[in-house]
């Protein structure tokens, strides 16, 4: 994609009056570049613009600028200066939004990166910069200068507006929003408009007693006040239990209140339920203030001091500690069992970064599934630390990213995206579990977290530490060939066991095939049963794992074997008991549970597949002892949910957790003594080449759960598919093994770590539009040298996309292989640019994880 388009025609409409083109004679010979915020293809590029005077010494790349464009303004950022100036007739840049650059040559770099790795527009990669939460619209902020400060308002008698608006700064003593400011002035007086204050607050900067400056910053507060639901006096558990067959909705929302401590905003909760709640008069709702204060994600009561390493994670850590030294950037990949020390020595690793005046980056796959960690972290560096997660309101999260840009805090624990994060110096960024999928983000752009680190940390010379049991095998592939290269770069080290010699827990495979299945509907083989009744017994703690929410998968007619498909995606509805309906897992579609088959209407129409709600409730049923917790996207809506669930479970008020992948993770729990995983082979069978890696992964993630403290633990493994090596080398606990098997495979078949993909959605509302516009792909494809199944380049499809229909669209894809990406990515730009409009219905996915 050329930077250096021509000038699009729009640039000739003629000036509009009032266009300050002779006041600001440009300067001739220095041009703008910018690239405008604005969702469109066809704007992906930057544009000329000339630079009036008044800006000549503010421009800088970065720079968020207003641009006269057609009969309208844009916002749009300088990305770069020219002496070139185009043939087309060309118009001054109308101002500047915000003083300072929003990013700078090291954050474009970047962004110029992404867009041409994921070929997405470089607006999209931009955006990415920015600081998230922030109000649409640039704000003005007013501060006192010492002058300002030190005069009594009172001499300003004569100026009572600019009396009144010295007063209010200096009673507020803090940079104020000129819109708040507003407000407070006004109190009673009414008179006091915007427009007024902004002009008195003119005057005053004209006098040297205040300083206004235009920055990004969070939206003013409108939730200054909101409304709170409590639970009213009289209603119990036991109301909840009577609403429950009527209302579910209803019961759910009380529920929810009646397990928080003081109330939930209404703005959380189906606001329908709780009105007709407060009709009932069992809840009250009441306007209350607002105070803007992150959530705490993350768990008390951690370790504060650094312990002593051993001889594994010193050997780690020294790695690490040298390159810091040397001020060199080096990746290092720590491979280590779970439980084996990883998150020890990434907290060394910040404070040795740290300790020389750097700042460290630490991703986590998803922040709100990981309190304990990010407890683990507070504990050692409490307010250095800035949290960035999507769980944050808008505000919080501004607030964060600002204190970070301040150098107010330099250590960033962050989902994903944190890795944008707008510190100075990075010393360390580590990625925990960087096998997760969570890493690459599933709308555009398109980017993986770890490329991004990696990126920055060259940019750094920074460390770069990826953590993980089972790394992706690109990485661990990459991190071998570093390391046995022994260039420096790339090293790859290893924990190879628990800490304090703790035992891996022994993992029980179950065949499934022949076994009746105890338990109504079959969930819990008399193995799994005996194992869970003499793990309560002793008074220990249990996991249930199993990979689906809802109380059963799907609802299938035994006479004619009709499943209920979502009416706009290709997959079956899920059956959800809390609202007795049958729901899709994409689209949130919704249909009441029918009595009889819709095509045979036959009665005999029933569950099959399994769910946590439905394990939840068998194992109340069957064991008088068990107090269950259940973890799943249903009973983690709320916000906060997470940690509550992980808190009480940690807390010993339930002794079994049950849950979907989301219990997998890094948790802690010495009690756990032992882990079931009902269905190991859901997920085995998906139209994926990673589905047995990701299996592998899940399997061991679960497994780690057990036996973490003093007690030895116990996993128990159900399966009908008891000889597949995803399953034996999980239980094993043999990376190795799996390892070896997989990269055959893979080099087999041409897929990564032995060729990149690229993969291509083609989807439209009619399935034969989509189809042609995907064979059209492949045709041109083809004529660039894309060879089907065959070559260096090739391409595999167009075949429907295993979830052919999402949202009401078919779907197909192409499958593009290649032995280096560049030429695979140059080949497809241009048969992009030949399919012209049919483009559009083309989603590129550059080094695709997921392949649904
Ligand atoms: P991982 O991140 O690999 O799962 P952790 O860092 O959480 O492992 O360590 C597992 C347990 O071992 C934790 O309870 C941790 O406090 C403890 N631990 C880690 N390193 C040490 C050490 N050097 N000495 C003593 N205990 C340690
Ligand atoms: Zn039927
Ligand atoms: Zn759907």
């Amino acid at each position: 994609m050329s930077r250096r388009a021509p000038q699009p025609s729009l640039f000739d409409t003629p000036a509009e009056p009032g266009e300050p083109a002779s006041r600001d004679e440009p300067e001739p010979g220095r041009y703008a570049q910018v690239v405008v915020d604005q969702q469109s293809r066809a704007l992906d590029q930057a544009f000329t613009y000339a630079i009036p005077a008044h800006l000549e010494t503010d421009l800088r790349v970065g720079s968020l600028v207003s641009v006269p464009f057609g009969p309208r303004r844009m916002a749009g950022w300088v990305v770069g200066f020219t002496a070139e100036r185009p043939a087309a007739r060309i118009r001054p840049i109308a101002g500047l939004l915000v003083d300072d650059p929003v990013f700078d040559e090291d954050g474009l770099a970047l962004a110029r990166w992404i867009a041409a790795h994921y070929l997405c527009p470089l607006r999209d990669a931009l955006r990415c910069l920015m600081p998230p939460g922030a109000a649409r619209e640039p704000l003005a902020l007013a501060s006192l200068t010492d002058a300002g400060r030190a005069l009594p308002p009172s001499e300003l008698a004569r100026a009572p507006r600019q009396q009144q608006v010295l007063a209010t700064l200096q009673a507020a003593d803090a940079e104020a929003q000129v819109g708040d400011l507003a407000a407070r002035v006004a109190g009673d007086d009414s008179s006091a408009s915007e427009a007024t204050v902004t002009a008195a607050l003119n005057a005053l900067a004209e006098r040297g007693l205040v300083r206004v400056r235009r920055a990004l910053a969070a939206p003013r507060v409108t939730e200054l006040r909101r409304q709170v639901a409590r639970v009213a006096q009289g209603a119990d558990a036991e109301t909840a239990e009577e609403l429950r067959s009527r209302a579910p909705r209803q019961a759910e929302v009380l529920d929810a209140l009646l397990a928080a401590e003081d109330g939930l905003p209404v703005a959380e909760l189906s606001r329908g339920a709780v009105q007709a709640l407060a009709d009932k008069g069992l809840v009250t709702i009441m306007e209350e203030a607002v105070r803007r204060r992150p959530e705490r994600a993350e768990m008390a009561g951690q370790e504060r001091e650094f312990l002593a390493l051993t001889p594994d994670q010193r050997c780690a850590f020294d790695r690490i500690d040298s390159a810091l030294e040397a001020h060199e950037h080096r990746s290092l990949l720590l491979h280590g069992v779970t439980g084996s020390g990883k998150t020890e020595v990434y907290l060394h690793a910040i404070n040795a970064s740290l300790a020389r005046g750097r700042g460290a980056i630490v991703l986590v796959p998803e922040i709100a599934l990981t309190p304990q960690m990010v407890g683990r972290f507070r504990a050692r560096f409490g307010d250095r630390l800035a949290l960035l997660h999507s769980a944050l309101g808008g505000g919080e999260r501004f607030d964060e990213w600002a204190r970070v840009e301040r150098g107010e805090a330099d250590l960033v624990v962050g989902a994903r995206s944190a890795v944008f994060a707008p510190l100075h110096d990075i010393g360390v960024i580590v990625i925990d579990e960087e096998h997760e999928r969570a890493y690459k983000q599933d709308s555009p752009p398109r980017y993986h977290a770890v490329e991004i680190a990696r990126l920055r940390a060259r940019q750094h010379d920074a460390v770069l530490l990826m953590g993980s049991a089972t790394p992706a095998l690109e990485s661990y592939f990459a991190a071998e060939a570093g390391e046995s290269a022994g260039s420096g770069d790339l090293g790859l080290c290893h924990l190879p066991a628990r800490i304090d010699d703790r035992p891996l827990p022994e993992v029980e495979v179950i065949d499934l095939r022949g076994e009746t299945l105890m338990g109504r509907g079959g969930t819990f083989s008399q193995r799994l049963l005996d194992a869970l009744d003499q793990c309560l017994g002793r008074g220990e703690q249990a996991m249930l794992f199993l990979n689906r929410r809802g109380y059963s998968t799907f609802v299938m007619c035994r006479a004619c074997g009709f499943t209920l498909e979502c009416r706009d995606c290709s997959v079956s509805l899920i059956y959800h008991h809390g609202t007795r309906d049958m729901r899709c897992h994409h689209c949130d579609y919704a249909l009441p549970m029918p009595d009889e088959c819709p095509q045979c209407h036959s009665g005999d129409i029933g569950f099959h597949g399994l769910g946590t709600e439905r394990v939840a409730d068998q194992v109340t049923r069957e064991f008088v002892a068990a107090r269950v917790l259940r973890m799943d996207r249903d009973t983690t809506a709320r916000k906060g949910a997470y940690a509550d669930i992980l808190g009480r479970f940690a807390a010993r008020e339930a002794n079994v957790l049950i849950g979907t992948q989301m219990i997998a993770k890094g948790h802690d729990f010495p009690d756990v003594t032992l882990v079931g995983v009902l269905n190991a082979d859901t997920g085995l069978n998906r139209a994926d080449f990673r589905a047995s890696e990701a299996s592998f992964q899940l399997l061991t993630q679960v497994a780690g759960r057990a036996g973490r403290a003093d007690k030895p633990g116990k996993v128990l493994v159900q399966t009908y598919n008891p000889g597949h090596i995803a399953i034996t080398s999980a239980a094993q606990h043999d990376y190795a093994a799996f390892y070896a098997h997989e990269l055959a495979k893979r080099r087999e078949n041409m897929y990564p770590p032995f060729a990149r993909l690229v993969n291509l959605t083609i989807a439209d509302e009619s399935d034969q539009r989509a189809l042609q516009i995907a064979r059209n792909l492949a045709f041109q494809l083809q004529e660039r040298g894309v060879q089907h199944r065959r070559g260096p380049l090739q391409f595999v499809g167009p075949a429907a996309a295993p979830l052919a229909r999402l949202r009401g669209r078919y779907r197909y894809h192409l499958l593009l292989k290649g032995a280096t990406i560049e030429r695979l990515r140059a080949a497809l730009v241009e048969a992009l640019a030949a399919l012209e409009d049919a483009a559009g219905a083309v989603t590129v996915d550059v080094d695709p994880l997921d392949m649904m």
